[in-house]
C-alpha cells in the first residue's frame, strides 16, 4: 500500500469534517434548523471516542497519581466567584468590525495573522537557503545574520511590542491605529474601513430563579477551574489531603467566542480536562516544569509523532500567572494551542478568601504553619484533543490492487469499537456462531456486529471508523473453533483459536 498524495491541508480538513459527519462522529448542532455557529453534537462513534479520551486522561491523572483526586462541580456557581476570579472585569477579547462586510474580528487575531504572514516569509527564506547550502546549512547562524530575515524579525518584534503594550494599557485607539498602519484588510470586503476597537466579555449570562433583573444573574462557567478552587478546602479536609496534591475535573465550559471557526477547535460550548495542583509557596516553578514534562509525555503516549507537538512559552502572562506555557499541536490549519500549563500563584485562592470572607488556608504539619497554597494548573481541551487525534488518524491510502481506502489509524485504546465481529456470510450457521462470540467479547470490549454486505465492504466501514480488529467467522470456525483476526493498519489476517480472542486483543490494545 502507499499513501495518496493528499492534496492540501485545507482539502484534508474539509474531508475530515465530512468524514466525521458521514461516520457518526460529529454533527452540526440543530442541523435541521440550519445549525448554530460553533456548536456541535457528538454522534454514536464520536461519543465513544470522546469517552475513551476522558477515561485515558482520568486514568493518567487520577488513577496513576495517589495524590490527585477528582470532582464534578456544578456549571452554575455563585456570581461573585466570577468577580473574584477576574472574569467579570477582564475575560474579554478586543473586537473590531469591518463597516463594509459587517464582519466582526478579534483585533488580536488580525494582528497575529499578519505577523504569521511575515513569519511565513522567514520560513520560506530558510527553506530556500537550506536547499542552497545543503548539509553545511546552519539555520541558527542564518537567522542571526541574513539581512532580509533580520529585517522581517525586527518587524515582528516591533509589531508585537507595540501591540501588547497597547493591549496592556487598554489603549484601543492605538490597537486600531496599528491595524490601519499595517494595512490589514477585511478578508471578505477587502477594505480597511474599520470601527473602533471595543472589549467584549466572553461569558454567557442567564437568569436563575424568579428573581428580577440583575439580582438573579448567573454565568455559565467559562472554565472548570473555579469549581476546583472553591472546593479546595472541602476536598482537602474530607480527603485528608497533604500538600502537594491535585484536584482534577472534566466538564463543560462556555465562551461566547467572537471568531468561531475551525470546526470543534473553537466552540461556544466545549469541554475541558483540568487539574489544579496545590503546592507550597516557592515550589511552584519546579512543579510547573514537572507538569510540563508529564503532560507532553501523556500526549506522546498516544503514539502521535513528537514533531506534531511543540511548547510555546508565554511572554505575556495572564493576570493570575507567574509562568505559562502552551502545548501546541499541528492541526490541519497549523500549530495551535491544545493545552495550557499555568503557574497561577495564590491568585485564585487569595481572591476567593477575600471575596467570600472564609479562610482558604492549609496547615502544613511539616512546616508547622498555615498558608494559602500556590497552584499549578494543567488545562487541556477535550474537543481539541479529539480533533488532534482524529486529524492525525485520518489517512487516505491507495492499495496495491488500485483501490482506495480511508482509514482512521486511531490509537486502539481510543477507538470507538475495539473489535468487529463479522460472519463471512449471513447463512450456513455462521451468524449463530458469530453471535456466540459476540456475546462473549462484548463483556470485555465495545464491539460491533455486522452481517450485511460483502466482507470487503464491511472491512472498509470498520476501517473508516477506526476499529483496530475484525474477527471473521467462516466455515473453518464451525469445524475447529478458529477465527481470523484482521489488523486494521496492515490489513493482515491470522488464524487464532476462538477462546484466545480476548487475550490477543487485550495484549494488542496498548494502554498507558
Ligand atoms: P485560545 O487562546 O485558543 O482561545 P485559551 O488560551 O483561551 O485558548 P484556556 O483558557 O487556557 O484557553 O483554556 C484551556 C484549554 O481549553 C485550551 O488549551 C483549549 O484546549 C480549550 N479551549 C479553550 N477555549 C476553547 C474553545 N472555544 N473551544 C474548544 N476548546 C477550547
Amino acid at each position: 500500500m502507499y499513501f495518496c498524495n493528499m492534496a492540501n491541508n485545507e482539502d484534508i480538513f474539509k474531508k475530515i469534517i465530512a468524514h466525521s459527519k458521514e461516520y457518526g462522529f460529529i454533527f452540526p448542532s440543530s442541523e435541521i434548523y440550519d445549525g448554530m455557529a460553533a456548536v456541535y453534537d457528538y454522534g454514536q462513534n464520536g461519543v465513544e471516542l470522546k469517552n475513551n479520551i476522558k477515561a485515558y486522561w482520568w486514568k493518567a491523572m487520577v488513577q496513576y497519581h495517589e495524590n490527585i483526586v477528582g470532582i464534578d462541580s456544578a456549571i452554575f456557581m455563585h456570581p461573585t466567584i466570577w468577580k473574584a476570579s477576574g472574569h467579570v472585569d477582564a475575560f474579554s477579547d478586543p473586537l473590531i468590525d469591518n463597516k463594509d462586510s459587517k464582519k466582526r474580528y478579534r483585533a488580536d487575531v488580525l494582528v497575529e495573522d499578519h505577523v504569521a504572514k511575515i513569519q511565513d516569509k522567514i520560513n520560506k527564506e530558510v527553506e530556500k537557503a537550506a536547499k542552497r547550502f545543503g548539509e553545511t546549512f546552519d539555520e541558527q547562524q542564518y537567522l542571526n545574520t541574513n539581512p532580509r530575515v533580520m529585517e522581517y524579525q525586527q518587524k515582528i518584534e516591533a509589531i508585537n511590542s507595540r501591540f501588547y503594550a497597547a493591549l496592556g494599557k487598554e489603549d484601543f485607539a492605538d490597537v486600531k491605529a496599528l491595524i490601519e498602519e499595517l494595512g490589514i484588510v477585511c478578508p471578505i470586503s477587502g477594505s480597511r474601513n474599520w470601527t473602533e476597537v471595543r472589549q467584549f466579555n466572553l461569558m454567557f449570562s442567564t437568569q436563575m430563579g424568579s428573581v428580577s433583573e440583575d439580582a438573579g444573574q448567573v454565568y455559565l462557567r467559562p472554565e472548570t477551574a473555579q469549581g476546583i478552587f472553591v472546593n479546595f478546602l472541602n476536598v482537602q479536609k474530607s480527603g485528608r489531603m497533604k500538600i502537594p496534591f491535585g484536584i482534577a475535573q472534566i466538564g463543560k465550559a462556555f465562551r461566547n467566542e467572537i471568531v468561531a471557526r475551525q470546526f470543534i477547535f473553537r466552540m461556544r460550548e466545549f469541554e475541558q480536562m483540568e487539574m489544579q495542583f496545590f503546592v507550597r509557596p516557592g515550589e511552584e516553578l519546579q512543579w510547573f516544569e514537572y507538569w510540563k514534562q508529564e503532560r507532553i509525555k501523556w500526549h506522546l503516549s498516544l503514539g502521535i509523532p513528537e514533531k506534531k507537538y511543540r511548547f510555546h512559552d508565554h511572554d505575556k502572562l495572564a493576570h493570575y500567572a507567574n509562568a505559562a506555557a502552551d502545548i501546541e499541536f499541528e492541526f490541519p490549519f497549523g500549530f495551535k494551542e491544545l493545552e495550557g500549563i499555568h503557574s497561577r500563584t495564590d491568585f485564585d485562592l487569595k481572591a476567593h478568601q477575600e471575596y467570600s470572607g472564609k479562610k482558604l488556608q492549609y496547615f502544613d504539619p511539616e512546616l508547622n504553619e498555615s498558608y494559602i497554597p500556590y497552584v499549578v494548573e494543567t488545562s487541556v481541551g477535550l474537543d481539541r484533543t479529539f480533533l488532534a487525534v482524529l486529524s492525525h488518524a485520518y489517512t487516505e491510502e491507495k492499495l496495491e490492487d488500485g483501490s482506495e481506502r480511508v482509514v482512521l489509524n486511531l490509537p486502539p485504546v481510543l477507538a470507538p469499537y475495539k473489535v468487529a465481529v463479522l460472519p463471512l456470510v449471513a447463512k450456513d450457521n455462521l451468524p449463530e456462531k458469530a453471535r456466540e462470540i459476540m456475546d462473549q467479547l462484548k463483556l470485555n470490549f465495545q464491539c460491533s456486529y455486522e452481517e450485511k454486505d460483502s466482507i470487503g465492504r464491511r472491512y472498509r466501514r470498520q476501517d473508516a471508523i477506526g476499529t483496530p480488529y475484525c474477527i471473521t467467522i467462516d466455515n473453518e470456525t464451525l469445524e475447529n473453533n478458529t477465527v481470523t483476526i484482521r489488523d486494521r493498519d496492515t490489513m493482515k489476517q491470522e488464524r487464532i483459536s476462538m477462546d484466545k480472542i480476548t487475550e490477543v486483543v487485550q495484549a494488542r490494545i496498548k494502554s498507558l
